[in-house]
């Protein structure tokens, strides 16, 4: 099972928290968030789930996503005998282990009709659902209700308002990154997703526009002018992807068909040859992941300096008791060195991908 998100950051997560691990400190590094926004049924649950890698989330022409899904994965260590095992636990279910996937899509559905009524009301009162998988990095991912203007079912006159309210809560955040997806069927310069991250984010520093339904543009039309930032130009750029659509997930396409279904898309359209950077979803997984190795690198120092005063602090300690014979202090100088080697090497290897980045 091959999940792209995390494929260049898992091992260099891995490292740093093993060493922490053995210093035994509480210093570790925590990922930004990554929260997705835009306006009903433009894809946004299915850019999750194709990030993810696994089917889980409800999808559909409809209203699906009414509450909002806080979704932390969690590597777990891969099984002696070399067997993947991967479950969901819910937050409201403590315990219950949800190994099929679909049982966690029909339980979120449940929830979500459990708090905002089976009539398309919406709540701002989070799902939390954890899935430990050996193939995922430690990140959180939000899916969100989308933007709508005309109340249905049971949704309140101020349907929009609130729904805007619900989202900048989460994307305000200046840690949360933000994934900003637009229909390649509408107008840009009607996007929900842009008008909102722009709110949230006004200088582009943590927002990623993701193009989705590049497949059912108008007969004649492409996405290029959109995809290299001539429309509206966004400081991260665009990533164009095409997901399954209604009919697939009838039939029950696998997310590993689905992105065999979007290179073989990408490769037939020549237009798209020359953007191959910006096209598919195997893309905007290391896009995301150079914008988290980034952000790694930023933390780096000020992890090191707490290290080293937590270092001080033993090494008083250590003066108090006299002498002892396992050095506490000496163990964390000998690991301390250890990590400062490591970051620096980290660091020539981001600058190295940089480099290899900006010509390509
Ligand atoms: P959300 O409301 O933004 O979470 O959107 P969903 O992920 O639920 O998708 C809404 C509908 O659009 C579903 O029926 C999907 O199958 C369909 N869809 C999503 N992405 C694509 C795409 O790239 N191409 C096509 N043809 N359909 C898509
Ligand atoms: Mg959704």
């Amino acid at each position: 099972t091959g999940v792209p998100l995390g494929q260049y950051v898992i091992p260099i997560v891995n490292k740093l928290q093993d060493i922490f691990a053995q210093l035994g400190t509480s210093s570790t590094i925590e990922l930004p968030q990554v929260a997705v926004v835009g306006s009903q049924s433009s894809g946004k649950s299915s850019v999750l789930e194709a990030l993810v890698g696994r089917d889980f989330l409800p999808r559909g022409s409809d209203i699906c996503t009414r509450r909002p899904l806080v979704l932390q994965l969690l590597q777990t260590k891969p099984k002696t005998d070399g067997s993947v095992e991967e479950y969901g636990e819910f937050l409201h279910l403590p315990r219950k282990m949800f190994y099929d996937f679909s049982e966690i899509r029909r339980e979120i559905q449940a929830e979500t009709d459990r708090e905002a009524g089976h009539n398309k009301g919406v709540s701002d009162k989070q799902i939390r659902l954890k899935i430990y998988s050996p193939n995922v990095l430690d990140i959180t991912l939000v899916d969100l209700p989308g933007i709508t203007k005309v109340p249905v079912g049971d949704q309140p006159y101020d349907i929009e308002a609130r729904i805007r309210t619900m989202i900048l809560s989460y994307i305000k955040h200046p840690s949360c990154l933000i994934l900003a997806v637009t229909p390649a069927n509408s107008d840009l310069a009607n996007s929900d997703a842009l008008q909102i991250a722009g709110a949230a984010d006004p200088d582009g520093n943590r927002t990623i526009g993701v193009i989705t339904k590049l497949d059912i543009m108008d007969r004649g039309a492409d996405a290029t002018r959109i995809l290299l930032g001539k429309v509206i130009p966004l400081r991260l750029g665009y990533v164009g992807v095409v997901n399954r659509c209604q009919q697939d997930i009838h039939e029950n396409l696998s997310i590993k068909d689905a992105l065999a279904h979007e290179e073989a898309f990408f490769r037939k359209r020549p237009v798209y040859h020359a953007l191959a950077d910006r096209c598919g979803v195997p893309q905007l997984a290391k896009k995301l992941n150079q914008i988290l190795v980034q952000h790694i690198r930023k933390v780096l120092p000020g992890l090191k300096s707490r290290i080293s005063s937590e270092l001080v602090a033993v090494a008083k300690e250590h003066a108090s008791y006299g002498e002892i014979t396992e050095s506490k202090a000496g163990q964390g100088a000998l690991l301390l060195n250890i990590l400062s080697k490591y970051a620096e090497a980290f660091c020539s290897m981001v600058e190295g991908k940089n480099e290899e980045m900006s010509t390509s």
